[in-house]
């Protein structure tokens, strides 16, 4: 029986670090379509300009490219024994997509408010020098604006600018949020409260695979 689990939610909602507890938990890969997505803006290619600018307009990625990626992904033999998807599928041709390959066990649906979402993605902050990634409110730096790493001066992300987030929630309306009514339609969501500390969203995860 494969272990095929999908993590949804607006933006900021944490579903990369819930990924990352539950892919460890059961020795799965976890897969997150935005990481890779972040790696390919950094080339100075074609396509990474394209994605680049997407991102830091908060807008989503083209299904055909994101297929290509996932595509990748879906064809290697480590996803024998299930997988941790983690911002893909995100729309419902997406998920459409998905399930011409795999049988879904559950996708996992972090629910938090938008003023929530919009006060975790504000507080976002990255070094200019060496990229070490921040949040004001929840993993300060010791010195206001400055990394702790090398020193180097803290600020806004390129896709954490007010117009940025604002796109990317209505992204998520137009497209993420359809996808999880389908899901529940089809009985494959778990729905748990992310406004909580990380290891209780966890735990609510763990108690809900029961
Ligand atoms: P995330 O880290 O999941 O919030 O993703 C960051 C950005 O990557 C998103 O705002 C999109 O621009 C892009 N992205 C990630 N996954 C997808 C996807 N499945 N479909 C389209 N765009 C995506």
């Amino acid at each position: 029986m494969q272990m095929n689990y999908v993590i949804a939610g607006p933006p900021g909602s944490g579903k990369g670090t819930q990924a990352e507890l539950l892919a460890a938990k059961f020795k799965l890969p976890h897969i997150s379509t935005g990481v890779i997505f972040r790696e390919i803006q950094t080339q100075d290619t074609e396509l990474g300009r394209r994605v680049k600018k997407l991102l830091d307009e908060g807008k989503l990625v083209d299904n055909p490219t994101v297929y290509e990626v996932v595509l990748q992904k879906l064809n290697t033999p480590e996803l024998r024994k299930g997988f941790v998807f983690d911002g893909f599928p995100r729309n419902i041709e997406q998920a459409g997509f998905l399930a011409k390959y795999k049988e879904l066990s559950k996708c996992i649906f972090i629910d938090v408010s938008d003023a929530e979402c919009i006060k975790r993605m504000s507080s976002r902050r990255v070094c200019s020098d060496c990229k070490a990634n921040y949040n004001v409110i929840y993993i300060k730096p010791k010195k206001e604006g400055i990394c702790d790493k090398c020193g180097g001066k803290l600020v806004i992300r390129d896709d954490s600018t007010p117009e940025a987030i604002k796109v990317r929630m209505q992204e998520y309306y137009k497209n993420t949020k359809p996808m999880i009514d389908y899901y529940e339609k089809k009985g494959v969501l778990l729905r748990v409260n992310g406004e909580q500390p990380i290891n209780d969203v966890f735990k609510e995860i763990m108690n809900g695979l029961k």
